[in-house]
């Protein structure tokens, strides 16, 4: 079998979940290239395949099946790797799909690639109970040419534990990455020109490495020749600390106006059977502070809709807090009992179809929420940074999280400019390029 890998050398890399999973998987796609293989979309055929597994929810899990048996059915001759979150707490039942060749936990899922040339035959299920405690680096930064909107991780785990969530047993305990080491990383995105990184972790505002936290780090970071912007992606409640204001409303930092704050409920009895560390008045009276402090800001959200014991009343002080506060947008989501948690053991489950059709009310509330945040923008002349061309037109992002479609016969990739908002739809602001910056 390694003598075929290395013949053909096409892999693919397939990941489901967070930005933290879409950073790790970035890095097995550098590890890989370097290596010698040659990257296909997945779904396409291939002789290696890596599948980067989520474990979130129940429905996360599913998914997760499903591209494995997909990968599978379309190259029943490939080496078959699945990696990550599902393999660290699930591995018995993907062992059960006929055509796995190897699964690898969280703490050793950067190096599959070792394990991958052990061959077929060895079948080896590589997941740890204990997850390495303390500061870490990643030994490989990769050294391919890429030039768009790049993850960077900077730390991992949770030492939270609240009641539903599976990720502090799924990714150990909270750690850092090394500051050395992430700078590296940093420098090396921005030289092959790289425009903006989003810090990705599991709980970032708890980032202590080197004697720097959050807000030193982002600091040096702005620094780094190259960086336009930095993006600091879902980061708890509790651990926003108020210096970041002055540097996301300054037009000399890089740190964009953006949040993202997971606030699962708007009902306090739920909050504390949730074991979040913040009342609903401690949440709102915090995102009044930080929308005033920073008028440009995008505030975005997480919800969990039927959490165990959530009444009727509890779900509407649930939309009433979304409604009412200045959120852009609300990613929702169905509680999922989660084996090994807390709150999985509760007695008060709420059925699943209840459960589903709180989660769509709360979606429609947050596509509305999202056009009236697009809205209030129109006629306003931002800069956006352009990715790839699709369909014909150039997408890209404001600062502040607005997308902006525009149409151009240039080459934008990668290049900025400023652009006026003029019409809304539901996923995109349509604009007109006034200018570019570089
Ligand atoms: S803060 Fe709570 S929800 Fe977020 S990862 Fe930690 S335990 Fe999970």
């Amino acid at each position: 079998m390694v003598s075929n890998l290395t013949k053909t050398r096409q892999a693919s890399v397939h990941t489901l979940g967070c930005r933290l999973n879409q950073s790790e998987s970035q890095l097995i796609r550098e590890k890989l290239a370097v290596a010698g293989y040659e990257m296909t979309p997945f779904g396409e055929r291939a002789d290696l395949g890596i599948i980067n597994t989520c474990t979130v929810t129940r429905e996360a899990e599913a998914k997760c099946r499903q591209a494995i048996r997909q990968f599978i059915r379309r190259n029943p001759h490939a080496f078959t790797a699945v990696v990550g979150c599902y393999s660290q707490m699930g591995a018995r039942a993907i062992a059960e799909i006929s055509g796995v060749d190897l699964i690898i936990g969280n703490q050793d899922k950067l190096s599959v690639l070792d394990y991958v040339e052990l061959g077929k035959n060895e079948r080896p299920v590589i997941v740890r109970e204990r997850i390495d405690q303390g500061d870490f680096s990643i030994r490989f930064v990769g050294d391919q040419p890429f030039n768009k909107r790049a993850n960077l991780k900077i730390q991992d785990g949770c030492d939270f534990m609240c009641t539903f969530c599976i990720i502090p047993f799924a990714r150990g305990r909270a750690r850092s990455r090394e500051y050395h080491n992430l700078l590296a990383e940093a420098q090396s995105l921005a030289a092959r020109g790289v425009r903006e990184i989003v810090l990705t972790g599991v709980n970032i505002g708890t980032y202590a490495s080197e004697g720097l936290d959050i807000v030193s780090l982002v600091d040096r970071l702005d620094v780094v020749p190259g960086i336009a912007r930095i993006r600091i992606s879902s980061i708890e409640p509790t651990t926003i600390p108020t210096d970041l204001f002055e540097r996301m409303r300054s037009a000399d930092h890089a740190l964009l106006p953006y949040l993202h704050i997971p606030m699962q409920s708007g009902s306090n009895r739920i909050l504390r059977q949730m074991r979040r560390k913040y009342t609903v008045e401690d949440f709102t009276d915090f995102i009044a502070q930080a929308a005033e402090a920073v008028p440009d800001l995008c505030l975005g959200t997480d919800i969990l809709a039927g959490f165990p014991g959530e009444r009727g009343e509890e779900f509407t002080e649930t939309c009433q807090t979304f409604l009412n506060n200045p959120f852009a947008y609300g990613h929702v989501f169905p509680y999922s009992e989660r084996e090994g948690t807390i709150a999985a053991k509760r007695a008060e489950q709420v059925p699943v179809p209840e459960r589903q059709r709180r989660c769509a009310y709360l979606r429609r509330l947050g596509a509305q929420k999202r056009h009236d945040y697009y809205e209030r923008h129109l006629g306003r002349t931002l800069e956006v940074l352009f990715e790839d061309q699709r369909d014909g037109f150039w997408p890209g992002y404001t600062g502040n999280y607005i997308r902006v479609v525009c149409s151009s016969s240039d080459d934008l990739t990668n290049r900025r400019a400023r652009v006026r908002l003029d019409r809304a739809g539901a996923e995109f602001v349509e604009g007109t390029i006034l200018e570019m910056i570089d």
